[in-house]
């Protein structure tokens, strides 16, 4: 019954969400705190006549405040149903063909079998850090997407890495930087957008804002790629975003001192997640991001993985030559990393 297209299809592999018991949750990067007190306030006070209507298709309260706090004009903002709707769209409007690393976002691949889009894997260097001389000897006319910081290494490359990377790249070929966990710690490659015309920055509001379960996240380019982005939505969906998500984006973004203080606490137990897996013999990978990528001595991904779900903590292991030794690990609270590292104690 299935349409000949099913045949090709390879679907992504989301991070499991049991309902069978409660696990310590840290295998798909999740923010453990509460979304900031102008969204809780909109979801007290919200009147339930608002949601009769459709919502703007042009997303403009949305548009206008992600504008102003990204030091762009409206006419340089899209918005979707989470990054992965706006990446899906950026597939299909801007490739042809594109290159990733071989280890980053496992979704990319999935959108190119999607779409019938042929792609390039670049390997990571020795150190897992993006090979970006590795890109430049692909065709520089070649779309490029990354992660950064990537996942799920969580290693980051300056603005100034990339910009030196978009200098030798074809300037009719987009680069797309995918920056889910820039708040963490890294730089933003948005203020390159008045150089690089064919540079698309894509955000997110799931985990640095704590609305994972709400569906929203942006992209950021100029205004003709832009443009490509809203006839792709509106051959498809003509409102991905809704009524709710449209008006909680704007009151997350209006509460940007409240979160910064949420983000600041997830670095400091970040750092010392790090700190102390190091100090028990682990390697971790130097993260700017909201969850660190680790190894720990004589042991696969997968065993840790399942060691540590038997406990009743649920950490994130990627079947995938070159990182089968590693876990990724969810920043939590301080409490929570507490109960890992002395549930980490225990393994034998
Ligand atoms: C989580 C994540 C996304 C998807 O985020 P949503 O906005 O929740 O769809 C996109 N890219 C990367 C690299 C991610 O880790």
């Amino acid at each position: 019954m299935q349409s000949s297209r099913m045949t090709h299809l390879t679907p992504y592999t989301a991070g499991e969400q049991p309902r069978d018991k409660s696990y310590i949750k840290l295998n798909t990067n999740e923010n453990p705190f509460p979304p900031t007190g102008m969204v809780r306030e909109y979801l007290r006070e919200i009147d339930p006549a608002d949601l009769r209507l459709y919502p703007d298709p042009k997303m403009t309260r949305l548009r206008d405040a992600l504008a102003e706090i990204n030091g762009v004009g409206p006419e340089n903002i899209f918005a979707g149903n989470g990054s992965d709707e706006v990446l899906s769209f950026v597939f299909y409007g801007f490739f042809d063909s594109v290159a990733f690393p071989e280890i980053t976002y496992s979704f990319y691949p999935v959108y190119c079998d999607f779409y019938g889009i042929p792609y390039t894997s670049v390997p990571l260097r020795q150190d897992f850090g993006i090979d970006l001389p590795g890109f430049q000897r692909q065709n520089p006319a070649e779309p490029v997407i990354l992660a950064n910081p990537n996942s799920p290494t969580g290693m980051y490359l300056t603005p100034d890495e990339i910009s030196a990377f978009l200098e030798e790249h074809d300037s009719n070929s987009v680069v797309v930087v995918d920056e889910a966990y820039i708040d963490f710690g890294g730089d933003t490659c948005a203020k390159l957008l008045n150089q690089y015309e064919n540079l698309i920055v894509i955000r997110t509001f799931s985990k640095s804002h704590s609305l994972a379960g709400l569906r929203l996240g942006y992209a950021i380019a100029a205004s003709v790629l832009i443009d490509t982005l809203f006839t792709v939505k509106d051959s498809f969906n003509s409102y991905p975003v809704s009524t709710l998500a449209q008006e909680l984006g704007v009151r997350a973004l209006s509460d940007g001192e409240e979160n910064r203080l949420v983000v600041q606490r997830i670095i400091e137990t970040r750092e010392w997640t790090s700190q102390q897996l190091t100090d028990i013999g682990w390697r971790v990978l130097p993260s700017k991001a909201n969850f660190v990528f680790a190894s720990m001595p004589g042991r696969d991904g997968a065993s840790l993985y399942s060691e540590l779900k038997n406990k009743g903590i649920l950490v994130r292991y990627f079947n995938k030559k070159g990182i089968e030794d590693f876990v990724r690990i969810t920043i939590g609270t301080d409490e929570q990393m507490r109960i890992l590292l002395d549930t980490i104690g225990t393994l034998s």
